[in-house]
């Protein structure tokens, strides 16, 4: 399979939606490889970007040891739920969690981290739009979270991210994105010490353009560079 015109067509249209953004920011983007074959990773490498994002670890696995020997040029970001007896799979070979949204999560990440002296960068898992079906913290619950998190020494805790709601309603996704922006905006001003909120993680196929003119720094994107995703098949 080529890619090449869709990651062109997604790479135009990151560097639009950066030139419309008030913010500034340089947009990475995560490759979302999930449900494709191992051999997709390549695709990713040929099309001048590094960044793979996985949601199952078992999946992420596979991937990860059909290219061992290259891991150097990829950056793996797990974006999933993780269950904390996952976790010790994962901690020497992610290099960033976007899905941190509880404490018994935090707790485990932390302790893995450091058996292996490392400081594990993650990501607040934020529900903004409170949908049942939905993972993560309430934006009022947030800050709390994060000041228990940073009683962790071996986590990292390098930003926030969200999942828009599945709905047409473009201005409400907007308004959605805008509110975790402002929310990372008004962490930072509190200036924790030693916490970076650097990245912003939302964005997917079907927003990521409206991500990035709220301020979005990664982006998530799957079937606007691989198309459909067939769940018949499993690569793990
Ligand atoms: C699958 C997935 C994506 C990518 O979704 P697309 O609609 O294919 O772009 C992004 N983020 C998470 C957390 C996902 O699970």
């Amino acid at each position: 399979m080529n890619y090449s015109d869709q990651f062109k067509r997604v790479q135009e249209n990151i560097q639009k939606a950066k030139e419309k953004s008030p913010y500034q920011q340089e947009v990475k983007l995560v490759c979302v490889t999930k449900n494709h074959d191992p051999s997709i990773v390549q695709a990713v490498l040929d099309n001048g970007e590094y960044c793979i994002g996985e949601n199952r670890v078992q999946e992420f696995l596979t991937k990860y040891n059909a290219y061992k020997d290259r891991t150097d040029k990829l950056e793996y970001h797990l974006i999933g739920s993780l269950q904390s007896n996952k976790v010790k799979y994962i901690i020497d070979k992610v290099d960033l969690i976007h899905s941190l949204d509880r404490l018994s999560l935090a707790k485990e990440i932390n302790k893995r981290a450091k058996a292996i002296d490392r400081k594990m960068p993650c990501l607040i898992q934020v529900n903004v739009s409170k949908e049942d079906s939905k993972s993560g913290l309430y934006l009022e619950e947030v800050e709390a979270f994060l000041e228990k998190c940073l009683e962790y020494p071996n986590i990292s805790i390098q930003g926030l991210m969200t999942m828009a709601p599945h709905t047409d309603d473009r201005d409400y996704i907007r308004k959605i994105f805008r509110e975790l922006s402002n929310l990372r905006e008004k962490i930072s001003k509190k200036g924790y010490n030693e916490l970076d909120m650097k990245y912003l993680s939302m964005g997917m196929t079907n927003d990521y353009t409206i991500a990035i003119e709220e301020g979005a720094n990664i982006v998530r994107v799957g079937r606007s560079l691989f198309g459909q995703r067939d769940y018949s098949k499993r690569y793990y």
